[in-house]
């Protein structure tokens, strides 16, 4: 699904990821850890192709196509969805448009005609109802007033709408109470699917009691610098990240 290789970027000149190799299966959910300023928000939008980071060596596939050489558009197209940590509010847009033109862009890429407005309102109150969000959140502006856990609800409902190949969730779970965060392991749950992957990137090995990881890699200081089953965790939970950080300063 996924095959990055020594993948290095940098945000204003200062190089940030330092040769990052990953591979993803199709149906797997790897959950990526690290300490605070690992790079781990940096990869997430280096594969989405934001602005402000510059790659300056390595690959990164979706499929077999190379994800660097395309806009963020072209990417979301192929399938490719990133959950912010922090969402942005678009006031004067309501959710149901902004939610219709992306799924229609992504249909359109796939061939497939637009949903017709009757037909699309009647599948996102279906899914409003599944992430339990009310469906006036269909009429309000984009995140606008939205509270943390209404933003995530509506993340959720937005990758339920789209079926992404590869989902990439970054810190979806900070700042959640418990009820919201049990939407987005149930959300994530009900998505996984022989032919769709997920990233999962979270400080909190509780959010990983919902959804159970296929692997965890810990991300420090660029790069991949411990991979291992959910065990590995439980055992970061105890112990922390220095003692990966310190190896990967030795080694590297
Ligand atoms: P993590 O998500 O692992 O906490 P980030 O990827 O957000 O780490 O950040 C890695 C490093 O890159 C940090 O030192 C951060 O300050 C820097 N960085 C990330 N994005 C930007 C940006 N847009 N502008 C300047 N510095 C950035
Ligand atoms: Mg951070
Ligand atoms: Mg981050």
């Amino acid at each position: 699904m996924l095959t990055i290789k020594d993948l290095k970027a940098s945000v204003e000149n200062k190089e940030i990821l330092k040769g990052l190799n990953l591979d993803i299966k199709p149906g797997e959910i790897h959950a990526i850890m690290g300490p605070n300023g690992a790079g781990k928000s940096t990869l997430g939008n280096v594969l989405a192709g934001r602005d402000d980071y510059e790659v300056t060596g390595g690959s990164a596939e979706l499929e077999g196509k190379n994800l660097l050489d395309l806009d963020p558009e072209e990417r979301a197209r192929l399938g490719l969805f990133l959950a912010f940590q922090y969402p942005v509010e678009i006031p004067g847009v309501s959710n149901l448009e902004f939610l219709k033109a992306s799924v229609d862009s992504v249909r359109a890429a796939q061939g497939k005609d637009a949903l017709d407005s009757v037909s699309f309102l009647k599948l996102a109150r279906a899914k409003c109802k599944l992430v339990d969000l009310d469906q006036s959140f269909l009429k309000r502006g984009v995140n606008e007033g939205f509270s943390g856990g209404e933003k995530k609800r509506n993340e959720i409902m937005q990758m339920m709408l789209l079926e992404p190949k590869l989902c990439i969730l970054d810190e979806t779970d900070s700042g959640l109470d418990i009820d919201a965060l049990q939407v987005v392991a149930e959300g994530v749950n009900s998505l996984r699917d022989p032919n769709r992957s997920f990233i999962i990137v979270t400080h909190y090995q509780r959010l990983l009691d919902y959804i159970v990881p296929d692997f965890v890699h810990v991300l420090a200081n660029g790069k991949i610098v411990k991979s291992g089953g959910k065990e590995l965790a439980l055992e970061l939970e105890e112990k922390g990240y220095s003692w990966l950080e310190d190896a990967a300063e030795n080694g590297a």
